[in-house]
């Protein structure tokens, strides 16, 4: 069966997803590099002995040294710069942004954009005012799962905090997206903390998101990730796959599951995808100094910068695609190169990026063998195909 072309009666774009278009861009705004937490995977790591890489192919990555470690330009020169964009979407990032509340504040009254969102660790949450909460169309939260895996990883206490949290913007009068966003390592069993977070009455997501810890820096032969990959992770996606599909055949509601959602609604308008995460083409971030890089990781990567807000055009930005390796590759108007970050800073050998591209090939099998299903029910009205709709580039890397 040809997956891209077999629509079933009734499919169309124009009942499909929030896309951006040509010259609607998203963007993400770093207010600080400053975080109130030390997450293992995270800064921690930064305190590790770390393996020299052996890969002399491996690219020297210069870091500007003189970057701000806080917002330090004119804002009147992003609001200018965002005035360009007929309907651009902003997303505060960090670092942890909301150590920058004050920031937040004004540019939420100021900026003229189309909408707001916000990638937070969620201890500060409580302290911005409601007005300025309830003003985002999409905040993301990172939590790993249950309390003890999320205080495992993000430290003591964290899990209660963000929940007490969340129930407080709620209460206050926040109705838009909430998506718990976790990293995922060799000690998560997927599918538990994905129902956990789905499912728990103390949760009140919308949304789940789910991202890889593969950057392997340097310290892949610690770890279990290969052996975890084969004999935990990939059996979970395609054991969630299932329970993803029977919950619309019984609720006749598509879950939010990101990972899901979005390469299964274009499986289903037979569309192929760029780098899922938007960077490079219709996603930038800005950094403390106002310059522009294509990924909001790409901190301070000066030489893959593509402009200053003083003077892009955001509709004339430079576009960076995956290459390299993903050339050629079978699945990569499904994966659409899962990350350009990692193209460029090379972190993986050949086994290690095997078992990568092994988990996006397991993503891929089994929701192409979804479809069909998918379609029956479809077909039978259980489900339409407006309830995969969402917005595109909203934080989501996509592909785990
Ligand atoms: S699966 Fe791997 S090689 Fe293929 S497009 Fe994705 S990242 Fe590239
Ligand atoms: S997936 Fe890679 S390229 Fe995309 S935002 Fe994350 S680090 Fe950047």
């Amino acid at each position: 069966m040809d997956l891209w072309s077999d629509l079933p009666t009734g499919l169309n774009l124009s009942s499909a997803s929030t896309h951006n278009n040509e010259h609607c861009m998203y963007f993400h705004l770093i207010l600080t590099d400053e975080c109130n937490l030390c997450c293992r995977y995270c800064r921690a790591k930064a305190f590790e002995v770390l393996e020299e890489s052996d890969d002399e192919t491996a690219p020297r990555i210069n870091i500007d040294p003189d970057l701000p470690r806080d917002l330090d330009f004119d804002l009147d020169l992003l609001y200018n710069f965002l005035r360009k964009d007929p309907a651009p979407t902003l997303t505060f990032y960090g670092g942890e942004p909301l150590m920058r509340a004050d920031l937040i504040d004004r540019i939420v009254r100021e900026a003229p954009v189309r909408q707001f969102m916000i990638q937070t660790n969620g201890i500060l949450l409580d302290r911005l005012k409601p007005e300025i909460v309830n003003r985002f169309s999409t905040i993301l939260v990172s939590l790993d799962g249950d309390e003890s895996l999320t205080d495992y990883n993000r430290g003591n206490g964290v899990y209660r905090t963000v929940m007490e949290n969340i129930r407080k913007i709620r209460e206050r009068g926040y109705t838009g997206e909430l998506i718990a966003r976790m990293a995922v390592t060799e000690r998560t069993n997927i599918t538990d903390s994905v129902h956990w977070l789905s499912h728990n009455n103390d949760c009140s997501f919308s949304s789940i998101h789910w991202q890889l810890d593969a950057n392997f820096a340097g310290d892949f032969s610690r770890r279990q990730f290969a052996e975890w990959a084969r004999t935990s992770y990939n059996l979970g996606i395609r054991s969630l796959v299932t329970d993803w599909i029977d919950h619309m055949e019984s609720e006749g509601a598509v879950l939010r599951w990101y990972p899901f959602l979005d390469p299964m609604e274009d499986l289903l308008l037979g569309k192929k995808s760029l780098l899922r995460c938007g960077s490079g083409h219709a996603n930038y971030s800005i950094m403390t100094d106002g310059h522009i890089a294509p990924c909001p990781v790409m901190i301070g990567m000066k030489e893959y910068y593509v402009g200053h807000i003083r003077s892009a055009d955001p509709a004339d930005l430079g576009r960076m695609y995956v290459g390299g390796e993903c050339d050629g590759c079978g699945i990569y108007d499904f994966c659409g190169g899962r990350c350009l970050y990692s193209n460029i800073t090379k972190p993986w050998n050949m086994a290690e990026r095997k078992t990568v591209c092994g988990t996006v090939a397991n993503l891929h099998s089994a929701l192409t063998e979804a479809v069909p299903r998918i379609r029956a029910l479809i077909g039978k009205g259980t489900i339409t195909l407006a309830d995969f709709a969402h917005e595109k580039f909203n934080g989501c890397e996509i592909i785990p």
